[in-house]
């Protein structure tokens, strides 16, 4: 199942999701709801091949096979470990807030003792009355020199553990947003992305433009030369990606082997022109295996563009351009077209 045609009402999605829950005899409990929910709309990366294959090898849905599809695709175990990384940072706060204000509190105390010296220094009786007030600031010298120390250290500890805690936090950020094969961006960012560019771009004076992106024929690379020499090619057209775009511009894992593109500020006809330098670069390069050095032979591209509607919704656009790529495949293939729908 593909994401199409701005399938995003929720009652209307649960209407098409539970007659599938049904069908393949899946229990209705929430975990089980959410997963069916997300198979409909398509937009967990990975989820719709999966129980694809599933349904094709007429796997039964057991509960193991339903809580480890849960697992896999929708905890979202990075928002989990961001939400555990940001509490830590908060405590270690608070922790440092409580010494500073012990530390206030003993250093008040000293300010006292050193006014109530500078008092008694004037009603002084004799010589031993003073060297008994001098021991007393003395020792609170010392007292609040220890208090002072202890802050210190405790503070270059607390320091070296936020430091520690915010490269924590920003690495979570990183896999959260991104794909762990390609560095790229993921479907989840992608959209976040298109719904900021959407809302602050007009259609009329600054269009924006969307490239959906998918490798031709990529069965036979996994099926001749094995899943790892795929990964391989997957990431070397992300690289192609990441290496075509500028400023603003998103390039994202959308699936498998396809890609999308999000150009702000780009019209169709200057899209055509990066995709096409893209598709070029990708179809000229010389794959070949690391060890034999034996050839890859060619790898190509399949593209799909569409500039963004006055009035049109996110996923019509997405829509359109997912059409223009199949009209891609289907004129041969190695193909940029823009849809004129
Ligand atoms: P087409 O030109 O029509 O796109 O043909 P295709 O062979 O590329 O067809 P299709 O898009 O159906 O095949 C995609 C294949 O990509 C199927 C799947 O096994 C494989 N695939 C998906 N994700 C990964 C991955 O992460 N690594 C590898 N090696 N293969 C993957
Ligand atoms: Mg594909
Ligand atoms: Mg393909």
């Amino acid at each position: 199942m593909r994401k199409e045609d701005g399938v995003n009402e929720s009652a209307e999605t649960l209407r098409i999701a539970l007659p599938l829950m049904t069908r393949y005899k899946v229990p209705t409990t929430p975990e089980n709801y959410s997963i069916w929910f997300h198979y409909v709309i398509g937009d967990r990366p990975g989820l719709n091949d999966f129980i694809d294959n599933l349904l094709e090898q007429k796997t039964p849905f057991t509960q193991d096979v339903n809580e480890h599809i849960y697992q896999q695709f929708l905890s979202d175990q990075h928002l989990q470990q961001a939400e555990q990384v940001s509490k830590t940072l908060v405590s270690a706060l608070a922790e440092t807030t409580a010494a500073l204000r012990h530390t206030g509190s003993e250093a008040d105390h000293y300010h006292s003792v050193l006014s109530s010296f500078d008092k008694s220094c004037g009603s002084a009786q004799s010589l031993t009355d003073v060297f008994e007030l001098l021991n007393t600031v003395l020792k609170e010298t010392q007292s609040m020199q220890q208090s002072m120390k202890r802050l210190q250290q405790d503070f270059l500890v607390k320091s070296d553990d936020m430091d520690k805690l915010r490269k924590e936090l920003d690495q979570v950020r990183k896999q959260a947003s991104t794909d762990a094969l390609t560095g790229l961006y993921n479907r989840t960012t992608f959209f976040d992305s298109l719904e900021a560019v959407d809302a602050e771009s007009n259609p009329l004076s600054n269009p924006y433009s969307v490239a959906m992106i998918d490798i031709d024929h990529f069965k036979r690379v996994n099926d001749t030369f094995g899943h790892l020499v795929g990964d391989k090619v997957i990431r070397f057209v992300a690289d192609s990606l990441r290496q075509s775009i500028k400023g603003r511009d998103c390039a994202a894992r959308y699936g498998g082997e396809e890609y999308a593109l999000l150009l702000p500020e780009t019209s169709l006809e200057n899209a055509v022109i990066l995709c096409n330098k893209i598709r070029e670069h990708i179809a000229k390069t010389n794959l070949v295996r690391s060890g034999t050095k034996e050839s890859l032979g060619q790898i190509t591209i399949s593209v799909g563009i569409a500039q963004k509607r006055s009035g049109e919704g996110r996923m019509d656009l997405l829509a359109r351009a997912d059409k223009a790529l199949y009209l891609s495949k289907e004129r041969g293939r190695n193909k940029v077209t823009a849809s004129d729908e």
